[in-house]
């Protein structure tokens, strides 16, 4: 396919995986499609005392574990392949470490860069009068993905409760101030390190003989790459949206962090040379982390990846024909709806407290986090290993055996 859509490439990892799950036809036939797409045009009145117009969508996958879950998107480039794939990956995630969600996604096309605090304010506000009745803690729990954080999450909420009264549990990825998580900012990142260690102990690998490159520093490249620093992996090169940096011995996640707060960027830290985007995942590292956008890795710069380990911490970055040819040449890779499951789960966990009204200590959270990782992590292991197949593919045999069973009790 010439320009294959996320969703294009959401149904052939589907159509692959369906050949080894023993599913009934109705099941795969059922996951081909979101359950319900919800589109809005949102009207701002913007700062200079203009109308503007954005497109917004909500798409709600399937609810058959659970009530829809997913995050929502604040970029220029959303359209709406790329919210129903969001919306199918986060099916297939929530049922990998299986926590009793469905999958959701929602987006707004829109550059938030560009808009002042009080139009995002509107925006975010916006979205929930067109999709309230759609939400709720038992219907639709939406959560950050890129762009969006927690004072999106408190001023959606804030808006929901204007028609539904107090209900914390209908959004998460909240400040803790109004009943987000604690350990939820870093739950994706860490999740990941989680996973990421059992695959290593796996391979007889240590973190202080390994090179990291990570693409995106935000809520999930940020963290990782300060967490596995702390590990003491060595991370060499990091970017953002404008560009890299690739330095052998400079990174500290301090100075680059404050590096960025000033110059909104990572590009040009002092002694790093620089690098783009694109050179950036073809480094000779031994690991690399995508964790920026959908498509990154494609059949262009397959061959030319050099590290032997890709923990997909983004949704989506890998084209199945990418993942082919990585497979092929030896490369593991560890799928997004395993590597960065650990935010739903956190996300599952405020969720949880906010519908007891506790909440529990940060070491808790990290307690409870760890074995959901690691269980999901060699429960796939092992379907690789006996049906022989990538592990994104055994991934999605044990989500689709999970959505198949609870969807035959459902059907009768
Ligand atoms: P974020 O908004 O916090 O950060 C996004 C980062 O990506 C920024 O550093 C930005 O500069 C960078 N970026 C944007 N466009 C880029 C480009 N073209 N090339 C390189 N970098 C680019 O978002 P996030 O929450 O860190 O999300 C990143 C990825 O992780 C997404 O795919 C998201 O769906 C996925 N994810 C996030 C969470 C979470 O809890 N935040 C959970 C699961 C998956």
């Amino acid at each position: 396919m010439a320009n294959p859509t996320p969703f294009d490439n959401y149904l052939s990892q589907l159509a692959t995986a369906a050949r080894h799950a023993d599913l009934a036809p109705d099941t795969v036939e059922a996951l081909k499609r979101p359950k319900r797409i919800l589109q809005a045009s949102l009207p701002v009145r913007m700062d200079d005392g203009s109308v503007r117009v954005f497109d917004a969508y909500r798409v709600q996958f399937d609810d058959t574990r659970g009530p829809f879950k997913g995050g929502i998107r604040y970029h220029p480039q959303v359209d709406l392949a790329e919210v129903k794939a969001l919306s199918a990956w986060m099916a297939m995630k929530c049922a990998v470490v299986d926590i009793p969600f469905g999958g959701g996604k929602g987006g707004i096309v829109v550059d938030p860069k560009k808009l002042s605090r009080r139009e995002l304010e509107a925006l975010s506000r916006a979205y929930v009068d067109a999709f309230h009745m759609n939400l709720g803690p038992h219907i639709d729990v939406p959560a950050p993905d890129v762009y969006t954080d927690a004072q999106v999450m408190a001023w959606m909420l804030d808006e929901y409760e204007k028609f539904h009264g107090k209900s914390p549990a209908m959004i998460t990825g909240k400040p803790v101030e109004i009943g987000g998580s604690l350990g939820r900012g870093t739950a994706t990142a860490q999740g990941g390190v989680y996973v990421l260690l059992a695959a290593l102990a796996k391979m007889g690998k240590r973190p202080k003989d390994l090179t990291v490159a990570i693409q995106g520093y935000g809520n999930a490249g940020q963290v990782m790459a300060r967490i596995l620093h702390g590990l003491g992996f060595k991370v060499v090169a990091v970017s953002d949206s404008k560009g890299g940096l690739f330095c052998e011995d400079c990174f500290d996640p301090e100075k680059v962090f404050d590096h960025k707060a000033r110059t909104f960027s990572v590009k040009g830290f002092p002694r790093a040379e620089e690098v783009t985007n694109e050179e950036l995942l073809t480094l000779p590292v031994d690991i690399l982390i995508p964790a920026a956008l959908e498509n990154q890795i494609t059949a262009k710069n397959a061959d030319k990846i050099r590290a032997k380990v890709v923990l997909e911490l983004a949704n989506g970055p890998t084209t199945p024909e990418a993942d082919a040819m990585l497979s092929r040449k030896g490369t593991l890779v560890i799928p997004d709806i395993l590597s960065n499951a650990g935010g739903v789960t956190v996300s599952y966990f405020e969720w949880v407290q906010n519908l007891q009204g506790y909440s529990w200590t940060e070491d808790e959270v990290k307690a409870r986090l760890r074995p959901v990782m690691e269980k999901a992590y060699f429960a796939i292991h092992e379907i690789a290993e006996e049906k022989g197949t990538s592990l994104r593919t055994a991934a999605f045999v044990l989500a689709l055996r999970r959505i198949g069973a609870a969807a035959r009790y459902r059907s009768g």
